[in-house]
């Protein structure tokens, strides 16, 4: 079997335009949606994530404000700064790139941001949330794979699902996104003891590493749903997933590439929580039934 290659540029770009459409309702309404991105320090990766979020955002009728703070600022400024920014009614999202540097309290400076403005649902009421299914937003890269896999209406419940990596960011919220939708959900780590036992029950396989093509063909049940979150820079500068593309797609029924697979879903993702949130302001403020 030779799997089907998932679009994930023109999936979003099919599930952008949607949301372009209800920004621009915002906008005939007087709300733009904004998004307040806060940058720490000089790491080249997330200037390139921001600039590529600022990009989309541009595109799709939505305001991006950069706050950029130095290396060795403190975490006081940074709260300050987010707190001003909670407070500014006409921000509508707020987002921390993350790595902060190590003087930093991860947990401490996402919790300043108030659920409602929380758009990458990083802190720990969003996150904690999807425990019962009650968050405010969810996170952007898992949310992402969900909203892929339903585009393309693959079955979830009943199906076997796993699910390779349980960071708070990536792997343990897709895992109970999945469980939500009544998967049969595995998770596996670093620590687990014959990785293809498990991922040869998968229908729908996750993988989320950070271990460039740990995911070879022979471990891949015939027929499944690859998606393949890693991304990796190898020392000849080429980008690859965490899944070896060529021996997998020979086995799955589908998969996704990288690049254009999960990553232009993630900033998709962000941009439809960004313009919720700002939906959900002017909903609050001047409801359309006013
Ligand atoms: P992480 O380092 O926080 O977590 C990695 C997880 O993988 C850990 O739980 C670890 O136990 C597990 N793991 C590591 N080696 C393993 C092995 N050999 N077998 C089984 N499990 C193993 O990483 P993360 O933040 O979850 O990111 C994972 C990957 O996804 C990275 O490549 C990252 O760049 C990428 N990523 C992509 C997007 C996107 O938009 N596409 C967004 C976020 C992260």
């Amino acid at each position: 079997m030779t799997a089907t290659v998932i679009d994930g540029v023109a999936i979003a770009r099919d599930i952008r335009a949607q949301w372009r459409t209800r920004a621009d309702a915002l906008g005939r309404r007087g709300v733009t949606p904004w998004l307040a991105v806060v940058l720490v320090g000089e790491n080249p990766a997330s200037r390139v994530y921001v600039r590529n979020k600022m990009k989309a955002c541009a595109e799709n009728g939505v305001r991006c404000e950069l706050h950029e703070f130095p290396a060795d600022a403190s975490e006081q400024a940074v709260l300050a700064r987010i707190l001003a920014l909670a407070a500014d009614p006409n921000v509508h999202g707020i987002l921390v790139q993350l790595p902060l540097p190590p003087h930093f309290r991860n947990a401490k400076v996402l919790d300043a941001i108030p659920i409602d403005k929380d758009v990458d649902g990083f802190n720990r009421y969003n996150l904690g949330g999807l425990v019962v299914g009650e968050t405010a937003f969810l996170p952007c890269t898992p949310y992402g794979v969900m909203s892929m896999l339903d585009y393309l209406q693959m079955p979830i419940e009943g199906r076997n699902a796993v699910v390779i990596g349980r960071s708070n960011i990536v792997g343990k919220p897709i895992a109970l996104m999945l469980l939500a939708r009544s998967a049969t959900v595995s998770i596996c780590t670093s620590k687990t003891r014959n990785l293809s036992q498990y991922t040869l029950l998968a229908d729908i396989l996750i993988v989320a590493t950070g271990k460039p093509r740990l995911v070879t063909g022979p471990m891949v049940k015939e027929g499944a749903a690859v998606i393949d979150v890693g991304i990796n820079r190898l020392a000849d500068g080429k980008l690859v997933g965490d899944v070896d593309f060529d021996s997998v797609k020979e086995r799955a029924g589908w998969i996704t590439p990288v690049p254009g697979g999960v990553g232009p879903m993630t900033i998709t993702m962000l941009l439809a929580n960004t313009i919720q949130a700002a939906e959900r302001y002017a909903e609050k403020h001047a409801p359309v039934s006013a």
